[in-house]
């Protein structure tokens, strides 16, 4: 990696004051732990002249749960979920996922909100500056090539961010700020399909809090990622299941991606399999449904079709092990 190039640190103290500083400031990125950012900007991916620390916005540090709903703010780390009992009864899954980000190390500093505006990530993107160059340029970064599919227009660089597919099917929604004002939206509606430019963030707009509210008393939900390395990696699939199974029939069922798509989203069409026992039949209807939405390009190191296989297996094995009774972890 590459010293980074000379850039102003802002740290403002209030959502406000970001807000204000991000609308003032032409070319200046917003850094929270800065475990994604900062790399890539090592890697000659950017040159922002000005960076703007959250780290000292308290506003973001909130961690709430009232009556089974949680308000999580963005600026929470991901060690604060992991090490957070209540969170841990009332969100399981959120935490299990939590502790599949990385090491410990990288927890310490990597937030809530970075996770979920984590960069798209691709073998050709990921790369040192001088890699990039001997390769040449794509155009998810100073190129005009997709070298993943060079017949296109488009990036298809994955979505990586294991906390998504979590909140996607506990129906999260997310708040925003900018110097306009503040709005809420589906976190679902956060994302876009499009691996140059998968968050539908307006022009000056903050990360600020995640809402999630209280699950169906009898939903049980878990997470599973396959990965290269199983200490610390992003996911080649990662998968979230919720369900609800209510004498031996599936009553409810929602099912969520993460690092096969440039957008992590939940699986549609997942409700004709309500009203049925969780059989095999059942399971390997959801498979057919997961592998056909799930469409992962030659942008990791594994075959695109074993991701979308490991994708279809982790979703059937995982909502097995629900309605048996397992904890999904
Ligand atoms: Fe570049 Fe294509 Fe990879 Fe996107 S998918 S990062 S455009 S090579």
């Amino acid at each position: 990696m590459d010293a980074m190039a000379p850039f102003t640190l802002l740290r403002p103290a209030t959502v406000a004051e970001a807000a204000a500083l991000l609308a003032a400031t032409p070319h200046a990125r917003l850094m929270a732990g800065g475990t994604d950012l900062v790399p890539n900007l090592r890697h000659g991916l950017g040159a922002p002249s000005t960076l703007i620390d959250l780290s000292a916005v308290a506003e973001l540090q909130v961690l709430r749960i009232a009556d089974g709903a949680v308000l999580l703010g963005a600026g929470v780390t991901l060690s604060q979920v992991t090490a957070h009992a209540d969170l841990k009864r009332t969100l399981p899954a959120l935490v299990a996922a939590a502790l599949t980000v990385a090491g410990p190390a990288h927890r310490s500093a990597a937030t809530v909100g970075g996770n979920l505006c984590l960069d798209t990530r691709c073998v050709f993107y990921n790369q040192s500056a001088w890699w990039r160059w001997a390769n040449d340029h794509c155009l998810k970064h100073g190129g005009t090539v997709c070298h993943v599919a060079p017949q296109g227009r488009r990036c298809h660089a994955a979505f990586s961010g294991d906390l998504a597919p979590v909140l996607l099917v506990h129906d999260a929604q997310v708040s925003l700020a900018s110097a306009a004002g503040t709005r809420r939206m589906p976190l679902a509606a956060l994302y876009v399909d499009d691996g140059a430019a998968h968050l539908a963030l307006d022009p000056g707009e903050v990360l600020c809090a995640v809402h999630v509210p209280a699950p169906p008393e009898n939903a049980r939900a878990g997470y599973r990622k396959a990965r290269v390395r199983g200490a610390i990696d992003f996911p080649l699939a990662g998968v979230a299941v919720r369900a609800i199974v209510e004498n031996g029939v599936l009553a409810d069922l929602r099912v969520a991606l993460t690092g096969t798509n440039a957008r992590p989203f939940l699986v549609e069409g997942v409700e004709v399999l309500r009203g049925g026992p969780v059989d095999a039949a059942l399971l390997a209807t959801l498979g057919r449904l997961v592998a056909k939405q799930a469409s992962p390009m030659r942008t990791t190191a594994m075959a695109s079709n074993y991701r979308r296989q490991v994708a279809s297996t982790l979703a059937q094995r995982l909502l097995r092990d629900l309605a048996n009774g397992g904890d999904g972890l």
